[in-house]
């Protein structure tokens, strides 16, 4: 839990945010600026600052945070066809420094990315 974390409020409620899917490790909410017709985030509780301050202590983590993001994907109609999107640091897009996996679906997707 980092008390100026935008994330870490979200978790514990401080901040509203549109849930899908909560258990003892991880929240998933939709993104406030959906860039497709499906557009979800997956967190976990556990405050990491995005994917460069993985640890190998977190390997089984990040390895569901995965799994689960793509059972939600399948709840929600993008089982077959979604992208996934961790951006780390700013000049890859990263805005909110709490690790998430964008779950994006529900169009076709182009790449290369921007
Ligand atoms: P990043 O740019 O760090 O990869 O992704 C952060 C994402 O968080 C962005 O897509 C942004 O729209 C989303 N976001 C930022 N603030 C909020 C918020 O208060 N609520 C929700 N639901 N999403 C947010
Ligand atoms: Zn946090």
């Amino acid at each position: 839990m980092d008390s100026n974390c935008l994330f870490c409020k979200i978790i514990n409620g401080e901040i509203p945010a549109d849930k899908l899917y909560e258990d003892d490790d991880f929240f998933a909410f939709r993104d406030i600026t959906p860039q497709a017709p499906q557009h979800f985030l997956i967190i976990p509780k556990k405050h990491i600052s995005g994917p460069s301050a993985v640890t190998d202590e977190d390997d089984q983590l990040i390895g569901r945070m995965m799994r689960v993001g793509a059972e939600i994907a399948k709840e929600n109609g993008i089982g077959d066809n979604f992208r996934v999107v961790l951006n780390n640091g700013e000049d890859a897009g990263q805005s909110v420094f709490h690790i998430h996996m964008h779950f994006l679906g529900g169009r076709a997707m182009t790449w290369p990315p921007g």
